[in-house]
């Protein structure tokens, strides 16, 4: 499992802490959610993706505890999703090719064009010669082996 731990003195933008309630970002899915101590005793797996689940164990001030986890290798974390949101703005702007694009995100590309449906980012904002070269590069991978 992979962990993450609100720090108290340093949320992160998507976070939050009060008292015994936590706000975690599923690393996973990327839904918001909040844990409450009093309500969810503590415990509360994501409620879109159950995959992650967030902890909060004691109040912020009375040095308890809040943290996420979620299967490793299933979602990356805050800093790979800053990476990931990097990408799709400079593909967007058609700064990078979806194939740098996919390598700055960590993903294959297939997977960044997904997450660009995802995320409401056309994949066909490639300059034409562009477009050309990258289907041109895509044919010949899938011809690799089948001839
Ligand atoms: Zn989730």
């Amino acid at each position: 499992m992979a962990t993450h731990r609100l720090d108290p003195s340093n949320l992160e933008r998507r976070e939050d802490w009060e008292g015994n309630n936590a706000a975690f970002a599923c690393p996973v899915c990327d839904k918001v959610f909040i844990v409450s101590g009093l309500i969810h005793h503590g415990r509360r797996p994501c409620p879109d993706c159950g995959q992650s689940v967030g902890y909060c164990e004691g109040g912020k001030i009375a040095g308890g505890q809040a943290r996420i986890e979620w299967p490793d290798g299933e979602g990356a974390g805050p800093e790979a999703n800053l990476r990931l949101m990097a990408a799709l703005k400079l593909f967007e702007v058609g700064r990078i090719s979806s194939g740098k694009a996919s390598e700055i995100a960590g993903l294959s590309k297939a997977e960044f064009l997904e997450v660009c449906g995802r995320y409401a980012v056309s994949a066909f904002n490639i300059p034409p010669a562009d477009l050309e070269a990258e289907l041109r590069s895509d044919i010949d991978a899938i011809g690799t082996g089948t001839s």
